[in-house]
């Protein structure tokens, strides 16, 4: 954008703005990267990032957007014909689904409104009845970035455990690893994708996979043919933090930094942040008399926040006034939900006011594009983070009185 003064507000749900500090720490020199001093910063990332996907096992990086990711799952795992469970959260869901009929896999989408995340429930019953164990994978989006709605994994890895299933869980974290809680081990997941323009704040480019025993296990004797997305291939020279061929260096500095960032503020204050930002944002978009897209408080997403449109209101034309008057950036609908919804990400690099500058920036277009709206969401917001705040200070300020 030009003519503006000041910081464009990227309000979208990923890529999620890039912290000063992490840009400070890729702006430094490319280095050899079959060196000693390569090798000392591979390691650093690479049990950095085991920390974050909260696993001791495996984590691997490599230079691709999540779709890469998505793909290396799928190639070190499965075998054509093999047949999937697969849930339609959204938008991405149906993107993974789509790839995996590409690689000719046998896909059993189960249907959804967009509205809610993947039931338990249902995912429980259906490998119940799948008696010979025909269902190899059972694969899920955590966060549904098209929707702002989020699936309960652990609950669906009860549901698989309960049915005495055998299949491998893969689930993506694309937007959710390091806004939304996530536990790889504890969860029993075997594959987690993601990548890191969304949680992580870097620039696009890397592509993560974090594995169980039993999914390299898998691989070691299956999947499908394979080069640049191996995974022994990758594990072989990452033991001595190194990459089977030239990596995403400068990227790879950016992610020590924000490994650092999110292991100093701690992974619980983390997701708790999110949380709260999120909850302001609803407060916000409830008090517009606007409708939030997810249905499910449960399942309602820390990451972003996806709104709809009144009736005969376009959603993108909105994002338009927005975007030329006040220099902010909100996420499009996508597909089906296109000029119906738009989305507020407040993941990453986001806090109390820089929310709260991009909800009175949304406050502000709806009153400029004549949406009709109720006035004083931006103080509904407000007064969830005052709250908030006063609960959190009170036993301090008791101290301070006597
Ligand atoms: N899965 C989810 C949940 C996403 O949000 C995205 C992108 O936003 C993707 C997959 C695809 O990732 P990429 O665009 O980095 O390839």
């Amino acid at each position: 954008m030009t003519g503006f003064q000041g910081r464009h507000f990227l309000q979208i749900p990923g890529p999620s703005p890039v912290p000063d500090r992490v840009l400070r720490a890729i702006d430094m020199p490319v280095i050899d990267h079959r060196s000693a001093q390569f090798s000392e910063l591979g390691k650093a990332v690479l049990t950095g990032s085991q920390k974050i996907f909260q696993t001791s096992g495996p984590v691997m990086i490599f230079p691709s957007s999540g779709t890469g990711a998505w793909e290396a799952a799928i190639v070190n795992t499965l075998s054509p014909g093999d047949k999937v469970l697969m849930v339609e959260t959204g938008h991405f869901a149906t993107l993974w689904q789509k790839m995996a009929m590409r690689f000719g896999l046998d896909v059993e989408f189960m249907p959804g409104d967009w509205r809610h995340g993947a039931d338990p429930v249902a995912i429980g019953e259906r490998l119940a009845q799948d008696k010979s164990h025909a269902i190899k994978a059972v694969m899920v989006v955590h966060n549904e970035t098209s929707t702002g709605v989020t699936s309960r994994i652990a609950e669906i890895r009860k549901a698989i455990d309960a049915a005495k299933h055998p299949a491998l869980f893969l689930v993506d974290t694309i937007s959710s690893l390091g806004s939304a809680e996530y536990k790889h081990e504890e969860w029993g997941v075997d594959v987690t994708v993601s990548c890191s323009q969304k949680g992580f704040m870097l620039p696009p480019g890397l592509g993560f996979n974090a594995i169980s025993d039993k999914a390299r296990a898998k691989a070691k004797t299956g999947g499908m043919p394979r080069s640049y997305w191996d995974w022994e291939e990758m594990l072989k020279p990452n033991a001595d933090g190194f990459f089977p061929y030239t990596p995403a260096t400068n990227l790879l500095y950016g992610l020590r930094e924000s490994i650092a960032m999110m292991l100093e503020e701690g992974l619980d204050r983390v997701f708790a942040r999110h949380k709260r930002l999120a909850a302001a944002t609803r407060a916000a978009v409830e008090h517009w008399g606007l409708e939030v897209l997810c249905r499910n408080p449960e399942e309602y997403s820390p990451v972003l926040t996806a709104v709809v449109m009144p009736p005969g209101y376009n959603a993108d034309e909105f994002r338009k006034v927005v975007l030329e008057n006040f220099n902010m950036s909100l996420g499009a609908g996508l597909s089906k939900l296109a000029g119906k919804v738009f989305r507020i990400g407040h993941l990453g690099e986001c806090n109390e006011l820089t929310l709260l500058g991009a909800l009175s920036g949304v406050e502000l277009g709806l009153s400029v594009a004549g949406v009709p709206y109720r006035a004083g969401g931006v103080d509904a917001a407000m007064k969830i983070f005052e709250d908030r705040t006063k609960a959190n200070l009170a036993a301090h300020l008791k101290v301070i009185k006597s």
